[in-house]
């Protein structure tokens, strides 16, 4: 089995054609969703799907848009979700003017989701420092996605049992390539982020996630099927709870059909 930790199956043209190429490379995918609502019009099309699981999104580029009924509607749903994504902070140029929105709309999620023990996919773009900190404080079982921030913070995070999706467009530049080379394998994870990120001239999609793998052999200085082997490991350590720090709290066990 490969993973995809982070994909948004509905900004695809034809998602279901995404998926069947997903399927037939062997890959499980992890949709992300925006808000509660985004939540609820896929559930309905990917409750019983296999081959996806979906999760429970707040994004930060929406926290104006997560009014109180937003919010009633996240705590009702996130007793039911496995993965929580995509939430976090954004403190990049786009993001900066709602930090304070996204500020609360995140520290709810955190509180939340603490109890539930769901698996967070977390965005931390221009924020990283208060976003590790706060996912550190939370005692969550996170995955930081895409993350660009400084190799200083990536201690604290190690530190705090976070995981970290990595995808292709960040092997792709030499700062990502060296953030990778400075995270101990057991703690990776792959995601495409499709299709907001480009390979080879075209749109990302779960089915490349093999390739993937093979590039992070190339890196690891293992064969393809052990860097697969890796990855799986992870994962079910993640899913299994295992945090550096011991968790105050038993971890519920979760119903996964990975
Ligand atoms: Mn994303």
């Amino acid at each position: 089995m490969f993973l995809d930790a982070h994909v948004h199956l509905d900004r695809y043209e034809h998602p279901g054609r995404v998926l069947a190429a997903a399927e037939a490379a062997g890959v499980v995918c992890v949709a992300m969703t925006e808000t509660p609502e985004h939540f609820d019009g896929w559930a309905p099309v990917l409750a019983c799907d296999p081959r996806a699981r979906l999760a429970l999104g707040a994004h930060p580029l929406r926290a104006t848009e997560m009014d109180a009924a937003a919010l009633r509607r996240f705590d009702e749903l996130v007793d039911e979700a496995d993965f929580v994504g995509e939430v976090g902070l954004d403190g990049s140029r786009e993001g900066r003017a709602t930090l304070r929105e996204q500020r609360i709309v995140f520290d709810r999620v955190l509180a939340r989701v603490t109890a539930e023990d769901a698996i967070l996919s977390v965005h931390s773009r221009g924020a990283e420092a208060d976003t590790i900190a706060a996912l550190t404080d939370a005692r969550v079982r996170a995955v930081l996605h895409w993350y660009s921030g400084a190799l200083r913070h990536v201690d604290d995070a190690l530190d705090a049992g976070l995981y970290f999706s990595v995808n292709a467009a960040m092997l792709g530049t030499q700062k990502g390539a060296r953030l990778l080379r400075s995270l101990p394998p057991e703690r990776v994870l792959t995601e495409t982020d499709g299709p907001f990120v480009t390979v080879r001239g075209r749109r990302a999609q779960p089915s490349d996630i093999p390739a993937l793998v093979d590039d992070l052999a190339d890196l690891w200085g293992c064969r393809g099927e052990d860097a697969r082997a890796q990855i799986e490991q992870n994962l079910d350590a993640l899913v299994r709870g295992a945090r550096m720090p011991p968790a105050p709290v038993e971890p519920r066990a979760l119903h996964l059909a990975v």
